[in-house]
This record gives structure tokens, sequence and C-alpha cells, in this order.
């Protein structure tokens, strides 16, 4: 299961998705369709449903009176998901640090609209008109 690539998001939300409850292929790829906002191949879906399953991180189940088969996630497809979502959050949380200014007098962090002001030449944020006033 080491060598499980989850390289774009189609994959990415597949497990997610998957992760939050049980599914038919059909209703995964609608709810991927209507989260990417296109058309998506089941060629992008089911060879990695596969790949999933022979490294049991989901089961196939089949549900219902007409025998349609679900896919379920196992114990080690949850971990893998937490895994997943954990390095997902660094990225994002990298990302969202990169961005965030802190307020040149009380030095709260600022993550939008933050009050700009030219002191002594030098252009500082502030997080609010009171603190630029200092
Ligand atoms: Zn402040």
């Amino acid at each position: 299961m080491e060598n499980i690539k989850v390289g774009n998001l189609i994959k990415f939300y597949t497990v997610v998705l998957i992760n939050k409850g049980p599914k038919h292929g059909y209703e995964l790829i609608k709810e991927l369709e209507h989260l990417f906002g296109k058309e998506i191949s089941t060629s992008h879906v089911y060879p990695f449903l596969k790949v999933l399953q022979k490294n049991k991180l989901v089961e196939v189940k089949k549900t219902g009176s007409r025998d349609k088969k679900s896919y379920f996630i196992t114990e080690k497809g949850k971990e893998f998901t937490n895994d997943l979502l954990t390095k997902f959050n660094d990225i994002i949380g990298a990302f969202v640090e990169s961005k965030v200014h802190k307020c040149a007098n009380c030095e709260c962090e600022i993550y939008k609209n933050g009050f700009e002001k030219i002191v002594n030449g030098k252009k500082l944020i502030f997080c609010c008109e009171h603190c630029a006033k200092h």
C-alpha cells in the first residue's frame, strides 16, 4: 500500500468520498462530476478503485435487491485517508502561512484585509485601525 500514488484530485476525492460512506461506482462518479463540474470518465476512477481494492483499502460488497456493488472503506483505508488528509492539510497550512501577515503593533495574525500604513517610509500592516494609530 506504500506505493499507492494519489497524484491527482480525482483520486484524492475518490478516497475521501468513500471514506464518508459506502458508494456505488456510479454514485461515486456522479459526485465527482458534481465536485469538478465536468464529465469524468470511468477510466479515471475504476482502475484506481481496483488498486484500492487490491491493497485492501476498500472492500466491495453487494448491496440491495439488485445486487449492485458498493465500495466500503476498510480500517486500513481509514488510516490511509487520515494520512492523506494530514499531508494535504500540511500543504494547505504552509500555503496559508505564507499569506499570513503579522500586525506590526499587536502581532496578531492577519489572513486578509489588513490595514496598510506607511510609517517612517516603511509599509506596515496592521490588523485594525486602532493598531495602525499606535
Ligand atoms: Zn493589531
